[in-house]
């Protein structure tokens, strides 16, 4: 019997996986399969892995999730461990898969791969189909093709809010058919540990903002915890600029980073506590704020690989006057610049794995335009670092705050000082990192 494979990658969910929902309305056998991509965990020539260990933990626990999510639905999920266009056209064909199904990428590492996965199943007669889903709007229902995107998010937010709707969530049901047999010599695989991956193990500090557990069993608890049993939407935007604890923000960013949760099921739950508790500027501004992250992903795929170019988006990387100082770069990383608020932010972001919006702005500034460091190291750092590293948010932002990026503002430049006395007047938040 022929059979359909869902490849999951950083749509770690059930709850409206528009490539698992596809696979199931296709009436044959449904199989997942995760691949640990040896390439991600690579030692990179700056000193860390390309995913440190905070993210990979994370990973994992996602991975692990989604395995029990998907046994709910009486799918197995397969576990492999190398270049995806190594492992999965062997798994396809034992499985006599017809169809591989997955998420549309916006960028050139996974765009790569993907083909080079599409290329060695069509050779065994398999099919990859892949859906677009990462985004709150879907790239089709932009008013205009992706190319011509404006530049300024004000024009993009406008047009969208004007013109495209937001389609509905979908909910994958239980598959029906008979459940798969496993054909002799191909197991389930298991799950890596963070010592298989070549990652370090690291010890958890107390002062993180949250416990952040990787998966969609997690990702709904959080919602539900910020939504509706502590009421916080409604002030989201009177405290988003916050720096300690849980309740400033969402923190939604680490299982959108993975798919653990869906931006489609936020917003949707954003209009219930709307109709049901409160409707105010807060409420819209989470929708606002995931339009940014919309934005950066459409940007990406304007511009490609522009995006990781020294000189950005615009093409403008003398005006930054950068030198490769390893020297300067490291104390950064380790929050011994002697600049009080950059240091306590490089701390939280070495011992936790995360750092409010607030402090990656001024840390990112400060590199850039008072270290004067290369920007792309303190980017592939944050890639390292940031258990809600995604890329386009990611690459996207420091071009933003490096001045290459599509801020309308020319040179905009945070005084950092300034930025510690209005943001953490009472020096709590330094207090905190730096035992002061
Ligand atoms: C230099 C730099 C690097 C960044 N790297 C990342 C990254 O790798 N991954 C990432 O998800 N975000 C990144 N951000 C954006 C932002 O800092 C985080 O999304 C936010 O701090 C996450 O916390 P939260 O979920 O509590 O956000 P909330 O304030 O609760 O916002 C809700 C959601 O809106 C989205 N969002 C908010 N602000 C932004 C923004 N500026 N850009 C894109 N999306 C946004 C996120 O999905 C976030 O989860 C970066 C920002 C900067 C300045």
């Amino acid at each position: 019997m022929q059979t359909a494979i869902v490849w999951f990658t950083n749509d770690l969910r059930t709850d409206d996986q528009v490539a698992l929902y596809q696979a199931l309305q296709l009436k044959m056998p449904v199989v997942g399969v995760y691949c640990f991509d040896d390439r991600h965990f690579r030692a990179l020539p700056l000193g860390f892995r390309k995913t440190g260990a905070f993210r990979t933990q994370f990973l994992l626990e996602s991975v692990q999730d989604l395995q029990q999510q998907l046994k709910k639905l009486g799918i197995p999920l397969f576990i492999r461990q190398g270049k995806p266009e190594e492992a999965l056209p062997p798994l396809a064909q034992a499985l006599k898969a017809k169809y591989v199904l997955g998420s549309q990428e916006a960028t050139s590492e996974e765009q790569h791969t993907q083909k080079a996965v599409a290329q060695r199943l069509t050779q065994i007669g398999c099919e990859l189909k892949l859906y677009w889903q990462a985004t709150l709007i879907h790239i089709d229902d932009l008013p205009y093709k992706v190319q011509l995107l404006p530049d300024i998010f004000t024009e993009f937010r406008k047009s969208v809010e004007r013109n495209s709707k937001i389609r509905n969530t979908v909910r994958p049901k239980a598959q029906q058919t008979v459940p798969l047999e496993l054909p002799a010599g191909v197991e389930l695989g298991t799950l890596p540990t963070l010592k298989d991956l070549g990652v370090e193990h690291f010890q958890t500090d107390a002062r993180s903002v949250l416990v952040f557990r990787g998966g969609e069993t997690a990702a709904k608890s959080r919602l539900e915890e910020y939504f509706w049993e502590k009421d916080l939407l409604k002030v989201y935007k009177e405290t988003r600029n916050g720096l300690v604890g849980a309740d400033y923000s969402s923190k939604f960013s680490a299982w959108l980073a993975v798919g653990a949760i869906s931006p489609r099921r936020i917003y949707e739950e954003i209009l219930r506590y709307e109709a049901q508790r409160t409707k105010n500027e807060s409420t819209y501004w989470l929708f606002f704020e995931l339009l940014w992250r919309d934005y950066f992903r459409f940007i990406a795929k304007k511009y490609q690989n522009r995006l990781f170019y020294a000189d950005g988006l615009k093409g403008n990387y003398e005006l930054l006057g950068v030198k490769d100082d390893k020297n300067r770069f490291q104390k950064w990383i380790n929050g011994k610049t002697g600049q009080p608020f950059v240091d306590a932010n490089m701390i939280e972001l070495l011992r936790t794995g995360f750092m409010s919006n607030r402090g990656r702005q001024n840390v990112a500034s400060y590199l850039v335009k008072d270290l004067k460091v290369n920007w792309r190291w303190g980017a592939a750092y944050f890639e390292s670092q940031l258990i809600d590293y995604e890329v386009c948010s990611n690459w996207g932002n420091w071009n933003y705050v490096a001045g290459i990026g599509n801020d309308p503002r020319e040179n905009r430049y945070f005084n950092v000082a300034k930025q510690a006395q209005q943001y953490d007047p009472q020096g709590e938040f330094v207090k905190l990192w730096l035992n002061k």
